[in-house]
């Protein structure tokens, strides 16, 4: 049987796990730190594990054009020493194994398919709400990848100044949608991490607006059966029963919400994410999970 091992890298942390689901998977958690000194505590963790297929799963933007140069890169981060960082090379390298590459995102959303939340379902969306906000789809059963791939963080969405005067914190962009509702906005906004604002708060009302906002525009571009929201804001237990309501007032009865539900694998969806994408690469290899780009 294939030893598979999976990298959710993270922009706080590293998942480094091995396994073939949630029922076996024996995993590791260490801080980012710089590429080199991170990668090294990666490698070192999977050394003596005999994988034979890895996947990783990264923070982005990356570059997952197979014919690019920089394919496998982390691209165009604002994360201190990181940009163009070859992640797949350096662990290809090291480990001596083929690697399937996508971003954190569509992992998650590839494990909650398979083992998860969206189990059964052809169409949903995972969505994390941390330090930063990012999305992966599967629609119609396949990942969605693109030109490059989705950044539903930086989706465009309405900015009342008067309710809320705070410009937002995106360095790219300002007001989009991690710009005004990710843990660090949250963070600059309010004076204190999200986890430490008080359940009541009204930053809580605001954040539920935002993330709404956000849904309901998937809701009408991708229409999916179900969306999860994974990440450290949403453990405050009041949230995601007030984004409901607010997609629902949104929506205002033209469609039906579908249920937006918390992951049904809890932390461990990013790392079963990488391995899953181990697994679907060697498995399914007439099925590539990164499109190959036709050269114009
Ligand atoms: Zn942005």
């Amino acid at each position: 049987m294939t030893r598979f091992g999976g990298i959710e890298a993270g922009g706080t942390k590293f998942v480094c796990g091995v396994g073939t689901g949630p029922a076996d998977l024996e995993k590791i958690v260490f801080p980012t730190t710089t590429p080199t000194e991170t990668a090294a505590r990666a490698i070192e963790f999977f050394r003596n594990k005999g994988i034979e297929q890895l996947g990783i799963a990264s923070f982005g933007p990356v570059d997952l054009n197979p014919s690019s140069p920089t394919f496998g890169y982390i691209t165009s981060t604002p994360k201190a020493g990181w940009r163009n960082f070859d992640i797949v090379g350096t662990m290809k390298r090291a480990l001596d194994v083929d690697a399937a590459f996508d971003t954190d995102v569509n992992g998650s959303a590839l494990a909650e398919a398979q083992w998860g939340a969206a189990r059964g379902l052809t169409d949903a969306l995972y969505l994390t709400v941390g330090t930063g906000i990012g999305g992966g789809a599967i629609v119609g059963g396949k990942l969605v990848h693109g030109l490059r791939h989705p950044e539903m963080g930086h989706i465009r969405i309405p900015h009342d100044r008067d309710t809320d005067p705070f410009a937002g914190c995106c360095p790219f962009h300002e007001d989009c949608l991690e710009g005004l509702a990710s843990g660090k906005a949250m963070e600059v906004r309010w004076g204190c991490i999200a986890e430490n604002l008080d359940a009541g708060h009204r930053g809580w009302d605001l954040e539920a607006r935002y993330l709404a906002l956000g849904l309901m525009n998937w809701v009408c571009t991708l229409s999916p059966q179900r969306m999860i929201i994974g990440g450290g804001v949403v453990k405050n237990p009041r949230l995601l029963p007030m984004v409901r309501q607010q997609l629902e007032e949104l929506l205002n009865g033209y469609v039906p919400a579908p249920d937006v539900v918390e992951p049904g694998l809890g932390d461990n969806a990013g790392v079963l994410g990488a391995i899953a994408l181990a697994m679907d690469s060697v498995e399914s290899p007439s099925r590539p999970l990164q499109i190959v780009a036709e050269t114009p």
